[in-house]
């Protein structure tokens, strides 16, 4: 089976296939359960298990996107990667960094693929990233492990306050980025799911606005390939102080075209719907109230 993405709907741990959700704890007669997170705790063994899934075999119900949570509700660790992309580096007006820069997005601020987003002032910026999550423990990951430890990909948003993350000196990012709902993420993409392995690290990642009139513009165009520290040197180096665990979730960095970077600047505003798209992952969807 391809295609396979892995979601929490309404709560539950649920395979998408074409449209159609398959809830695993009924899927699997009782083997996983139904908590999504654990998927992740068991990785080796789920994705054996997903293989051997037919959709005609289980309960395959029709779904809404409006349905899907975050796919991990309870992650050990959030990490974001600030400054990632070459060209977002030189519309902040920031140099490239020599070190990953590091914060969080605290977990509550997570949530799912389809939602409505309260603004918390007027000066909210859009940031299309890539999210990884792990699936295998570790520490001193090198380099040429790092995918091993990696359970799959999801397309994510890091909504951003920058009145909030910019204030004080020195300004200090994580709460500005972490109000309720400023982290989307989508259903995960196994990286068995994806085309081929030279392909996971140049995806395309595109972020679209819709205006209340209909009205809509490309804001983000990029590829993962441009990331200043790719994923395995953002795992190989992280594991050097930290120790990774299954859940963990890696935001790593947006592509150039935010609204702060603008001429004028730009920011969200009521009414407005931002789309995420990133090749072989699937979109996301957030309407700002
Ligand atoms: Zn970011």
């Amino acid at each position: 089976m391809s295609g396979v993405r892995v979601a929490s709907l309404k709560g539950r741990l649920h395979l998408l296939v074409d449209q159609l959700a398959i809830d695993v704890e009924e899927a699997s007669d009782g083997r996983f359960g139904p908590d999504p997170q654990s998927a992740f705790d068991h990785w080796a063994d789920f994705t054996e298990w997903m293989s051997t899934v037919r959709v005609d075999d289980s309960v395959a119900t029709s779904y809404l996107a409006s349905d899907l949570d975050t796919p991990i509700s309870r992650p050990p660790q959030i990490f974001a990667i600030g400054l990632n992309y070459a060209d977002h580096a030189a519309e902040s007006k920031m140099t490239l960094p020599e070190h990953p820069v590091v914060f969080t997005k605290f977990a509550s601020s997570l949530t799912g693929a389809d939602v409505e987003v309260a603004l918390s002032g007027e000066r909210v910026d859009w940031e299309a990233e890539l999210v990884v999550v792990i699936g295998e423990a570790g520490r001193d990951i090198p380099v040429e492990r790092a995918w091993d430890h990696v359970a799959g990909l999801a397309v994510g948003q890091d909504l951003s306050d920058r009145a909030v993350q910019t204030r004080g000196n020195p300004a200090q990012f994580s709460l500005g980025k972490s109000f309720k709902g400023y982290a989307p993420v989508g259903p995960v993409t196994p990286l068995s799911q994806l085309p081929s392995a030279s392909d996971r690290d140049a995806l395309a990642i595109k972020c679209v606005l819709e205006e209340a009139d209909g009205t809509s513009r490309t804001l983000q165009e990029g590829s993962s390939a441009d990331m200043v520290f790719s994923i395995s040197e953002i795992i190989h180096r992280l594991s050097t102080t930290v120790e990774f665990r299954p859940g963990d979730l890696i935001f790593t960095g947006t592509p150039s075209g935010v609204g702060i970077g603008r001429d004028p600047q730009e920011f969200l505003r009521a009414g407005q719907v931002l789309t995420t798209e990133i090749e072989g992952l699937g979109s996301i969807t957030q309407r700002m109230i």
